[in-house]
């Protein structure tokens, strides 16, 4: 891929080609991208040690913490904290310290050398001497065309976002493991009742969290249905469930039901970075044990983008810092 030609810019990018082009360029020490607690992490760390960041937030500014409501498991909150609050202190403390953040998108990336070039959405096109991606990882779908039609009409990924809206009424949840019984958990507390909906017969959540899901008067858990259809033109009002699929038992069902909620786990959003830099299977980043190094020297990854396993607020933004300090010793090291 030559993106240097699609972005209209020659290889040795000088400002008399730019101004040619129309295209603002700048120069900056320290990229990141994603602004989960990785990233800001990652920003109060290079911000300190003086490579004077830049950061571009992602469409999802401050990442999934911002749809989440108690954090009550990271250290420092005895009372536990809402993710948006967190997130917007975590922001706060990056800025203070002259991380230069920015809303909006890198929609394009040429890692083939240093520096190594991006551009933003709105048209600006930046030459990174490291690179430190920490965009995160997007909720999925089942894949259902109804699910897509109904989204914005009673079918949403967030239940935190959402859940407002069902207050006395009837939801359910697709999923089987720590989001999808905290978010059943959630919706509890506002609508009459909540279906989980579980594909296998034991649900893959910590035992606390099933604990909580399965005394709760609220929930009822179906074990082995999966969903085939939403139901509703407009907006949802009901679900066709088949029990025990693909067995000699199985069967058809359906619920009435006002809000559809996703919590099947997430994709990495790596996408971006595929022609250069070495996923998984599954597209996490691969990083080299106990570092935040990809394959390419000078470019670091950091937070749920390359965690499949532990995906934590708290591992993001330990991981947020290695990714930092990785930068800042990789500078160091070619600035000898
Ligand atoms: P998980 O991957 O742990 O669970 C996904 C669930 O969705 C599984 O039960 C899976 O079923 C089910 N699923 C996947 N695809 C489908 C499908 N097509 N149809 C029906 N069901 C499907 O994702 P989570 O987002 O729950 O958790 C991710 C990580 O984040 C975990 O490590 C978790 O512990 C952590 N986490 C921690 C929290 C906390 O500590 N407060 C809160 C939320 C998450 P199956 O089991 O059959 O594969």
């Amino acid at each position: 891929m030559d993106l240097f030609k699609k972005m209209g810019i020659n290889n040795n990018t000088d400002k008399s080609s730019d101004k040619q082009n129309n295209k603002n360029t700048e120069k900056v020490k320290c990229l990141i991208i994603g602004s989960g607690p990785a990233g800001y992490t990652a920003a109060i760390y290079a911000a300190r040690a003086n490579m004077q960041p830049v950061m571009y937030q992602g469409m999802e500014a401050g990442g999934q913490l911002m749809t989440t409501t108690e954090v009550e498991n990271f250290p420092g909150y005895p009372q536990g904290i809402t993710g948006p609050i967190m997130m917007e202190d975590i922001k706060k403390q990056a800025e203070r310290f002259g991380t230069d953040i920015r809303w909006g998108e890198i929609t394009a990336a040429n890692l083939s050398k240093r520096p190594f070039i991006l551009e933003s959405e709105d048209g600006v096109i930046i030459e990174a001497e490291t690179v430190i991606i920490a965009t995160g990882a997007t909720a999925k779908y089942l894949g259902l065309p109804s699910e897509q039609r109904l989204r914005g009409g009673g079918v949403s990924a967030c239940a935190t976002c959402d859940g407002f809206f069902y207050r006395g009424k009837v939801v359910a949840v697709v999923g089987g493991g720590d989001t999808a019984c905290e978010e059943a958990t959630y919706l509890s507390g506002l609508a009459s009742k909540v279906y989980l909906i579980v594909r296998k017969n034991f649900l893959r959540a910590s035992k606390a969290m099933q604990t909580r899901v399965l005394s709760n008067p609220k929930i009822e858990v179906l074990f082995e249905h999966q969903t085939v259809e939403i139901l509703g033109e407009n907006k949802v009002t009901g679900i066709h469930l088949v029990e025990k699929l693909g067995t000699p038992e199985e069967h058809d069902k359906f619920i009435d039901i006002d809000g559809f909620f996703l919590a099947i786990g997430h994709t990495p959003n790596s996408k971006l970075f595929k022609d250069y830099l070495d996923l998984d299977e599954v597209g996490y980043i691969n990083t080299i044990p106990g570092t935040s190094k990809t394959n390419i020297p000078g470019v670091f990854a950091c937070g749920d983008v390359q965690d499949s396993h532990y995906r934590q607020a708290i591992t993001a933004a330990g991981s947020g810092c290695m990714a930092a300090l990785d930068a800042e010793r990789f500078l160091a090291s070619v600035e000898k």
